[in-house]
């Protein structure tokens, strides 16, 4: 088969305006971004409020392994196959990083027939959305350091910023930098650090923001350090809420694009699934409800991580519910999850499956607490044998959940039919009875509590003494009123990424908060989560060329 770049370079992409014609979208509601890209205007989601919303499909999936699950590859197949059947499907996706596309990934637009395109710009620069997220974030910092230099009028304590510098790269050796060497002329002197642009509160702050407004609102809210005495000290105190707003008013524009197969697909926003809330944009799935009959989109990692946080804080800045879920599970990554080491995944193993099974259970049980229907949509690989289908068919039988047998990597739409049908038919009797896992007015620590017991199946929490003293002072300044944004490891259930399968008896070891006001967030730090990756011993980036013929090499 051809690698994913040689299928999209063969792809046959209609112009941005047919597709945006198909959408009845009028001159005003969109801009030309080249031939094959358009960003969508900022008055279109009033524009359209009174049309009634389409059915929202959320993709989620097991805990991820190295072996791949293709959570974005089914999302973008069921996308196509919705539209095969008749049904007008736009799909919302988030906007890949350049970290994991240089470091390990190669790229994050589906894969095979079920991707979307232009895929080497939406996995190089896109429209910018991200570069001028790094540069309002760098601002800022730059701002912070210079109200220092000029006679730090707000009495920040240079010890006690918190907010650090960006960049879309992942570089180890920025994790912790001393700035404002040189003498006076050259600032006081500090520590900082850089993290990924996709773990920047302001990532989070478009991601939630319902409109220009809100997002200054929102920019305003930031918390980025205290000041002598302890208070926070916000952007707002330092004036600078509009300079941002400015420089992020073209990225608060969803993009639209559309897959191999034409259908349209909005990809816009891509915070972290660990530190932030992993999920494009609320503009961007709200927009998408209004232009399509369903909405298929994504939330990163396992549903323990993305789907919680899409369930619990996405869904309430943006005041909709989704109507049914798809969790994608590969045989592979069950095996993995069942003991098997990644150089074995090729041999047909049952007692690897049958055991790895658990940790789709806990996810189909975590979907159930929230009220919510699902399929389980099972991500066909070449090297699955019949039998290893079978036991995975029968078992879902055997707990009453469906599943559908998916290939939409080799087959595009046509391998998610019946994917397609199923969730049509499911999301068509949904009823709008979401149950959250914690209320807003629960205190920190129990909605903590909360996601770790019932989500991850902990037995409970444990906190450094920082995160207790963190606790108090939070809950002092009226932040307990926030949801909770979990930064976890998403390879296992628990806190520890070697715990595969279903982890018992373990607890949860909370290190560290970060307030995260302007994104309307608590970002609890468990074990050991990256702020800032970095590159493994043969980064995705050696593999990459481009030819004096203009083809692109190496991404994937
Ligand atoms: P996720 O969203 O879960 O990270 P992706 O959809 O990005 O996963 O897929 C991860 C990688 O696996 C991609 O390179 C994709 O092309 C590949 N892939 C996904 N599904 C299949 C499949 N059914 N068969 C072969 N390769 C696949």
């Amino acid at each position: 088969m051809k690698t994913d770049i040689e299928i999209a370079a063969a792809a046959e992409l209609k112009p941005i305006n047919e597709i945006t014609e198909m959408l009845a979208l009028t001159d005003e509601d969109w801009e030309p971004y080249g031939h094959y890209k358009a960003k969508l205007s900022d008055g279109l989601l009033e524009k359209l409020s009174e049309r009634p919303d389409g059915k929202i499909i959320l993709t989620t999936s097991i805990n991820p392994t190295p072996a791949g699950e293709g959570k974005s590859t089914v999302t973008v197949g069921l996308g196509q196959a919705l539209n095969k059947i008749g049904k007008r499907a736009v799909i919302a996706l988030r906007e890949p990083s350049l970290g994991p596309t240089m470091g390990i990934k190669g790229g994050a637009a589906g894969g095979g027939y079920s991707q979307v395109v232009p895929m080497e710009d939406i996995n190089l620069h896109f429209t910018g959305d991200i570069h001028a997220i790094t540069t309002a974030n760098n601002a800022l910092s730059a701002f912070i350091d210079n109200h220092i230099h000029q006679g730090n009028e707000l009495q920040i304590d240079p010890r006690r910023i918190v907010w650090k510098r960006v960049m879309d790269i992942n570089d180890r050796a920025l994790r912790e930098v001393i700035v404002g060497l040189g003498g006076p002329v050259k600032g006081v002197p500090r520590e900082d650090g850089f993290n990924i642009t996709v773990a920047s509160e302001i990532m989070a702050v478009l991601c939630l923001a319902n409109d220009l407004n809100d997002l200054k609102k929102r920019l305003s809210r930031i918390v980025i350090g205290y000041t002598y005495s302890k208070e926070p000290v916000t952007v707002e105190q330092l004036g600078f809420e509009g300079a941002l707003t400015l420089l992020l008013k073209d990225a608060i524009k969803p993009n639209l694009v559309q897959t191999l197969e034409n259908t349209p697909a909005i990809i816009h926003g891509g915070p972290f699934a660990n530190i932030a809330h992993g999920c494009n944009s609320l503009m961007a799935t709200k927009i998408a409800a209004k232009l399509g009959e369903f909405v298929v989109t994504e939330s990163g990692f396992g549903a323990d991580l993305g789907a919680e946080k899409f369930l619990n804080i996405k869904t309430r800045a943006g005041g909709f519910e989704p109507d049914a879920v798809v969790i994608v599970a590969t045989i592979r990554a069950l095996k993995m999850h069942g003991g098997l080491d990644k150089q074995n995944l090729q041999k047909e193993d049952f007692s690897a499956l049958e055991k790895g099974v658990a940790n789709l259970k806990k996810h189909m049980e975590t979907i159930s607490q929230f009220n919510l229907p699902f399929i389980i949509a099972l991500n066909k690989f070449p090297a699955d044998t019949q039998k290893e289908i079978d036991f995975l068919l029968g078992w879902c039988a055997d707990q009453g959940a469906e599943i559908s047998l998916v290939d939409v990597f080799s087959l595009g739409g046509d391998g998610g039919i019946d994917l397609a049908e199923k969730v049509a038919a499911m999301s068509s009797v949904r009823k709008n009875d979401l149950s959250y896992t914690y209320k807003l007015t629960d205190t920190i620590e129990e909605k903590i509590n909360k996601i770790a017991t019932k989500i991850y199946g902990a037995k409970g929490v444990e906190y450094s003494n920082k995160a207790r003293k963190q606790l108090s002072e939070m809950t002092a300044l009226g932040y307990d009123r926030f949801p909770v944004c979990m930064a976890k490891t998403q390879y296992s259930l628990s806190d520890d990424p070697t715990l595969l399968g279903r982890p018992e008896n373990f607890t949860i070891q909370v290190r560290e908060l970060h307030p995260s006001i302007g994104a309307g967030f608590i970002v609890v730090l468990t074990g050991e989560v990256m702020t800032m990756p970095g590159l493994p011993k043969k980064p995705a980036a050696l593999n990459m060329d481009v030819l004096d013929n203009g083809t692109i090499k190496g991404l994937f």
